[in-house]
């Protein structure tokens, strides 16, 4: 049986935190779990992370966690009864010195000072992911006078977008640099940044990080319309970063859900070219946190985003706080392994033309290009130490899986994020230089994915233990 190439990851939440749900979600296909650091403690983030590594450990699998960053998400305050319910046309009051637990029909509180400074008479205001819109009238010192565009209820702490962007928050809080911290101590294997407008929020956040003590690879989560304004902006985000997620949730807020899916290619374009890896994430299966199987919509969703070739498709509140984490798991995978088929998701356009700017870049798109193009290949093996190798090869479209052979636990889980890589523990100094192409080979061969017969390509660094040293590749007979 083939293996499903696109990875899943899943938001861990109160109803996925019990060591038995955490199995089912592991044996279903949870390749990455997803900590969400605007809801929970540490400690329930730490419980969750040593769950999860334990679990994985015993069932031989490779499962990364990732921290996800709140961020500088602007929220209103609370209501003396909440909810309250909004009329269309009504005037509504934002205030900065209003009592924070006092809201009522007529006015809130908010706990962002420089909100009032961002707003324009005319601009729109999207409370509760859009569910209630704001017009804006008027906006001096504290307040910001709205009438109601959308109305609805509205509950305490419901998150505030401007469509259109430029809400002028920087994006790490003092929170996400406390947040760091508990992610360096639990040795997370990536962390997501919300909402970062410049390649320098990246940057600042890699240093805090690094600092930290932590070599998390750092995502960027597109999800304020100036990050896909231009290419330009776009790409100085992505290069900055490991890998980006499309965070529809708060993207389609900013940029209107009208242009959603075209920005959605765009980014997973651009990420790819960049060599970067990228997550799909938002509702991909919304009916399926209250029904056991997803719409027929949700269906095309994921399977569109593998056909574009995503990395890794996400689940938020469907795995965190739905009433069917597991299934909604196991819909996925059965959705991107049928995705899979599709002959596109496998055939490459190649690169030719481009000129490259790394050996081990040069050797990864060589390997994929022998890989895709001489018949009997069966499976590419790359000994890596940080897993970048293995990394720019699978952002070439192909059907030959790419095993990533590394003796570094950290670098085992991280390439679970990677589509069509899959890890396979490996000390190239436990070995003989003659016998490490015999004993890689072997690894494959016990485990029944070659025989006999079957060609492989193998890459490395000709000197051992060397981050981006990879410069041999070779193709080889399995005898
Ligand atoms: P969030 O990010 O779930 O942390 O808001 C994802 C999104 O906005 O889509
Ligand atoms: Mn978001």
């Amino acid at each position: 049986m083939t293996a499903r190439r696109t990875k899943i990851v899943a938001t861990l939440g109160p109803a996925s935190s019990s060591p038995e749900v955490i199995e089912k979600l592991i044996l279903a296909g949870m390749d990455v779990a997803r900590l969400n650091f605007s809801h929970g403690s540490a400690d329930d983030h730490r419980e969750r992370t040593r769950l999860v590594r334990e679990i994985a450990a015993r069932h031989g699998r490779y499962v990364a966690v990732m921290g996800d960053l709140q961020g500088p998400k602007i929220r209103i305050a609370r209501f003396a009864s909440s909810p309250v319910t909004l009329v269309e046309g009504q005037s509504f009051t934002l205030s900065n010195t209003h009592p924070l637990d006092e809201g009522d029909e007529t006015i809130v509180g908010i706990d962002y000072p420089s909100l009032v400074a961002d707003c324009h008479p005319g601009d729109e205001l999207l409370l509760d992911d859009g569910r209630v819109v704001l017009r804006v009238e008027k906006a001096d010192a504290d307040t910001v006078r709205t009438t109601v565009a959308v109305g609805g209820p509205l509950s305490d702490n419901k998150g505030i977008n401007r469509r259109g962007g430029g809400i002028s928050a920087p994006s790490l809080t003092d929170k996400d640099k406390a947040d760091i911290h508990t992610i360096a101590k639990l040795e997370l294997d990536y962390v997501a940044v919300s909402f970062p407008r410049y390649g320098s929020d990246i940057i600042e956040a890699r240093k805090l990080v690094r600092a930290a003590g932590s070599n998390a690879w750092i995502i960027a989560k597109i999800e304020r319309a100036e990050a896909v304004a231009d290419d330009q902006a776009l790409d100085a985000l992505i290069k900055a970063s490991d890998g980006v997620m499309v965070a529809r949730g708060d993207l389609g807020v900013e940029v209107g859900d009208a242009r959603l899916a075209g920005i959605q290619k765009r980014i997973i374009l651009h990420a790819r070219t960049h060599n970067k890896f990228v997550i799909t994430a938002t509702q991909m299966m919304e009916s399926m946190i209250s029904n056991p199987i997803p719409t027929r919509a949700e269906v095309s969703d994921v399977a569109n985003a593998v056909i574009d070739y995503t990395d890794a498709v996400m689940l938020s509140a469907e795995s965190a706080a739905g009433h069917y984490p597991v299934e909604a798991v196991a819909a996925m995978a059965r959705i991107c392994l049928g995705a899979e088929q599709e002959p596109g998701t496998t055939r490459s356009q190649h690169r030719v033309g481009e000129t490259f700017s790394r050996r081990d870049e040069t050797i990864a798109l060589s390997a994929m290009y022998a890989a895709n193009h001489y018949p009997g290949i069966k499976a590419i093996i790359a000994l890596t130490e940080s897993g970048h190798t293995p990394l720019i090869m699978s952002r070439i479209r192909s059907a030959v899986p790419i095993y990533c052979y590394t003796r570094h636990a950290a670098t085992q889980r991280r390439a679970a994020m990677f589509r069509g890589v899959y890890t396979v523990p490996f000390d190239i100094s436990e070995h003989n230089v003659l016998d490490v192409n015999r004993e890689a080979i072997r690894r494959l061969k016990d485990k029944g994915l070659l025989a006999k017969g079957d060609s492989v390509i193998l890459t490395k660094g000709e000197h051992d233990n060397q981050a981006g040293g990879t410069n041999d590749m070779r193709i080889l007979k399995v005898d």
